[in-house]
């Protein structure tokens, strides 16, 4: 009886294995189409100032809406399209319609700083500056007003190499954001090396600010460090009043979360809104 219970296990097991390589396969050749076919779109998410509240950034979030799958989330495809290498292509697309959004809202005088998410495999192809400086010529959109949001895996390793890349991108007069720290194994003393601009704390650390002394001591400590190597911080995944009060008493520059405004189509980014996202 245990051995017939076994094979059904088995049995089980494989059809849902079977099941998952077609629904990978499925999303894959989907996801090949979603560009072309127009399924791709790009949400903003406002970053405000902790200390007037005024929204000073956007961060690009990339969206997939599949007519019959419905929105696929982020953390689903971007590693698929990475592997499939289509992450240039869409990378390239999101980067220049942020752009083009960024100058958009210059032109109706709100000037605010776009942030881009890059990819590990955009930051490993050498023409990445090129890339973004023929979007920048293209769209005339001021650098300034661009930020591109790296991770701290994408600096180990080949140090030089990424120095480099972070030097050839920083002096296209573009700004530099180290995305979700805190939960990679750089430390302070390895990511001075580099000229990063803005330091993003990780979700997990301010979500444990609420129930943990020692994530306010640690939050506190990455503010104060990163000050003193004059980077700004931003601290990500804000929902909640007592969060928030707690980031401007410890100093933190600016904040991003559902509290101050949830990711919403370009054309909605002005517009009154019940979270916060209109200024
Ligand atoms: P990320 O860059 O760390 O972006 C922040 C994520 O946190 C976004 O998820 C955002 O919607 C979510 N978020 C913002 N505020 C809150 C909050 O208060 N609470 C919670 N629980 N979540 C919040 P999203 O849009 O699903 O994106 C997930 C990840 O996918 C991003 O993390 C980024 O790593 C990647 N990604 C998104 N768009 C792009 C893109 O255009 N290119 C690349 N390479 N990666 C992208
Ligand atoms: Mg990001
Ligand atoms: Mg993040
Ligand atoms: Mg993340």
């Amino acid at each position: 009886q245990a051995k017939a219970a076994g094979r059904d296990a088995i049995r089980f097991f494989t059809s849902e294995m079977n099941e998952q390589v077609q629904d990978r396969l499925m999303l894959e050749q989907a996801l090949r189409h979603a560009l072309g076919n127009g399924e791709l779109s790009v949400a903003y998410q406002p970053q405000v100032s902790a200390t007037t509240g005024q929204v000073i950034a956007a961060e690009a979030l990339l969206r997939w809406t599949h007519p019959e799958l419905g929105a696929i989330s982020p953390a689903r495809f971007i590693p698929l399209a990475e592997d499939l290498g289509l992450i240039e292509r869409i990378g390239e697309w999101v980067l220049r319609t942020a752009c083009e959004q960024a100058l958009a809202w210059k032109v109706e005088g709100r000037p605010l700083r776009v942030a881009v998410n890059v990819s590990a495999r955009q930051f490993r192809s050498a023409n990445l500056p090129e890339r973004v400086a023929a979007i920048l010529e293209e769209t005339r959109l001021d650098p300034a007003l661009l930020e591109l949001e790296l991770t701290e895996s994408m600096l180990m390793g080949k140090v030089d190499q990424a120095e480099e890349m972070l030097r050839r991108l920083k002096g296209l007069g573009v700004t530099i954001a180290l995305d979700d720290f805190g939960t990679g194994y750089s430390s302070f003393a390895y990511i001075q090396h580099f000229p990063i601009d803005t330091l993003k704390v990780d979700q997990t650390f301010v979500r444990a600010m609420l129930t943990g002394k020692s994530a306010v001591a640690i939050v506190s400590a990455i503010i104060a460090v990163a000050h003193s190597l004059g980077m700004r911080v931003i601290a990500e995944g804000v929902e909640m009043e007592a969060q928030r009060n707690q980031l401007v008493e410890l100093g933190c520059d600016e904040l991003q979360g559902y509290l101050l405004g949830r990711p919403v189509p370009g054309a909605g980014f002005f517009a009154v809104g019940e979270s916060g996202a209109a200024p």
